[in-house]
């Protein structure tokens, strides 16, 4: 059976601060449905949105988030074993950290731990430990982590659910005139590099994070799929039918 990692950012998850368990629900619903015919591995981002209902602190402080997330963590877990338990089925949290990939051991037993929640039909829910790892909590991402999930845990293919349908020749927010790519072999260094160039129209924001880990996964000969987290019909046609109608492609 293929293996996929499916990774939602917290724009998907929340709304205005708070989890959005309606999306949440469609989710599920979805990664329900992709079990039937893949192993699948989530990571989901999240805690902050999730704790902070709870503990209003100021999220402009790193130790701030880093306790809000502590006391989020748990509450998203119990959202999505709520949803599961709709399908019959149960998620495993595992809260990992960039460095866990770097120790051998340490991605030897994670991945026996993940293979054997595969073996029984329990989901994987993979976060970043924000008690101790800071990264998706500055860069605002779990893009990269996500890619090294998929590589070190033998998946085929990493999907990213975003608040962008797709990759684009340009930022869709800023230009009407903007195209999707619909497929995508190879990246070039000046795509991964606009972060550092403020006044270049072409991929600002977060999509430097989604490149790096598809560029990450194309020199590891996997591949990359981008589409919308809010609606969720080209990731479905996509992997349930095999009909790529939107979302870009990273092969
Ligand atoms: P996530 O929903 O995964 O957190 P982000 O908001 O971090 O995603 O990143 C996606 C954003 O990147 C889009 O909403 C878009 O405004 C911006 N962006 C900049 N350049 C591009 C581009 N070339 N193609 C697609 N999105 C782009």
């Amino acid at each position: 059976m293929r293996r996929v990692v499916v990774k939602v950012g917290t724009h998907v998850l929340s709304d205005q601060n708070r989890l959005c368990e309606e999306r949440i629900l469609n989710l599920v619903e979805f990664l329900v449905a992709l079990m039937k015919s893949h192993e699948v591995i989530l990571v989901s981002s999240g805690a902050v949105a999730a704790g902070y209902s709870i503990l209003k602190l100021d999220k402009k402080m790193l130790h701030n988030r880093q306790a809000i997330a502590a006391v989020g963590q748990p509450q998203l877990m119990a959202i999505y074993n709520k949803k599961l338990e709709k399908f019959g089925k149960s998620g495993a949290q595992l809260l990992l950290t960039a460095d866990d990939f770097d120790s051998r051991k340490r991605c030897f037993h994670a991945k026996c731990t993940i293979d054997t929640l595969l073996d029984n039909g329990i989901l994987p829910i993979i976060n970043e430990n924000d008690a101790t790892a800071t990264e998706e909590l500055v860069f605002g991402d779990n893009d990269q982590l996500s890619s090294r999930v998929a590589y070190y845990f033998g998946a085929d293919m990493l999907i990213l659910l975003s608040d962008i349908d797709g990759y684009y020749d340009k930022d869709p927010h800023k230009h009407a005139d903007a195209s999707m790519r619909k497929i995508v072999n190879t990246i070039d260094p000046t795509e991964l590099e606009m972060e550092k160039s403020t006044n270049f129209a072409f991929a600002t924001g977060g999509i430097v994070t989604k490149l790096k880990a598809a560029d990450f996964l194309l020199e590891r000969n996997k591949s990359m799929f981008i589409a919308s987290g809010f609606d969720l019909t080209d990731v479905k046609s996509y992997m349930l039918e095999g009909i790529h109608k939107g979302g870009t492609l990273f092969t």
